[in-house]
């Protein structure tokens, strides 16, 4: 951990949270923002440096523990789930942040994710997303689009890519939201709620790598192109998108999305955002311009779910009342055990 550079006892700031480390991304990389809004948060967070870990993988966004300064690991290639998963059963406490990438989290380590998400661990995971491999230098992701040209698919590539939000919201993340590193205040409110959920929280975060996927999420990056096709989800309210004066909605045929004119239907025609609603959750995941709007904010969001380590430290408690406390030398030298001679 990096020198505190706080005074003894005063609230923290984001400086706090800034380490001495020369932040070593391209000059232009979206990390950067987002880096700069997470260091922001941490105070808001009320726990202190030392019980707040950020756990990574390889890759761009795997260098983040390194600029944080509280406890980190840059763990192994996709692993950084299931380096979270045992830090949290043993040291429920600390507050565990996972960042990952599409290569790192959606690749190597899909199985890793698909386990943390699907037992509800209460980490905060964040991906940022660039559909391309950064660091390895330009080669398509599970992410990318089909007939992405890379070093790697110089024909294009065959692959169709994954929705990270669907894959979240099926293998049973208790909040799936995305947000744009572009979109600094977007992000931040993001961020700050999916880090105080309790739970496997799943944020993606379209992240854009300039040199060697540069503007991937142009649709909503370009000014005209954001204002036809970003759709702020808000629960409770009407799925609306589009400029003031040719404002669309979404009504929904049966499990199929439709865009209809706002004011063409009655208002309670529209389809109203429930956080709650998994299957409508997977139907705004699977949305993309440009013939649908592309949903921004939190897709689903369940609370009061037991969380992995509450079920096993609960399954523990009651070994030990009913077994008494537990003997590891005895274990391991009980029943078939024996000497090589
Ligand atoms: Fe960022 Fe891309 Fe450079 Fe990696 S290669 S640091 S993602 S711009």
């Amino acid at each position: 951990m990096s020198t505190a550079t706080g005074t003894p006892g005063a609230p923290y700031t984001k400086k706090d949270f800034e380490s001495d480390q020369d932040v070593r991304w391209c000059p232009g990389c979206g990390d950067y923002a987002i880096l700069s809004v997470v260091q922001k948060l941490m105070p808001d967070l009320g726990i202190a440096r030392e019980n707040i870990v950020f756990v990574s993988g390889i890759g761009c966004s795997s260098r983040f523990p390194y600029y944080m300064n509280t406890y980190g690991f840059h763990t192994i290639h996709g692993r950084a789930p299931a380096i979270a998963t045992g830090l949290k059963l043993a040291r429920p406490e600390l507050k565990v942040f996972v960042v990952t990438g599409d290569g790192d989290g959606l690749s190597i380590g899909g199985n890793h994710l698909l386990h943390v998400l699907r037992r509800n661990v209460d980490v905060t995971i964040l991906l940022f997303n660039n559909r391309i491999y950064g660091l390895t230098k330009g080669q398509y992701s599970p992410t990318s689009e089909l007939g992405k040209v890379t070093k790697s698919t110089p024909a294009g590539s065959a692959d169709r890519p994954v929705s990270p939000c669907a894959f979240a919201v099926t293998a049973g993340a208790s909040l799936v939201a995305r947000t744009v590193d572009r979109n600094v205040a977007h992000m931040e409110a993001i961020l700050r709620r999916a880090s105080g959920h309790r739970g496997a929280a799943f944020v993606e975060i379209l992240q854009n790598c300039n040199v060697y996927n540069d503007k991937a999420w142009n649709v909503l990056y370009d000014r005209e192109s954001k204002t036809l096709h970003e759709l702020r989800l808000e629960h409770g309210k009407p799925l609306t998108f589009g400029p003031a004066d040719d404002r669309r909605g979404l009504t929904l045929d049966g499990l199929r999305p439709r865009v209809v004119k706002v004011g063409e239907v009655p208002e309670s025609a529209l389809w109203r955002h429930d956080e709650g609603d998994a299957a409508a959750a997977f139907l705004l995941s699977q949305m993309w311009a440009p013939e649908c709007p592309v949903p921004i904010g939190t897709l689903l969001a369940r609370q009061g779910e037991a969380t992995y380590e509450d079920l096993i430290i609960d399954q523990e408690q009651r070994a030990v009342s009913d077994r008494g406390p537990g003997d590891i030398a005895k274990l391991l030298l009980s029943g078939d055990t024996w000497k090589i001679g």
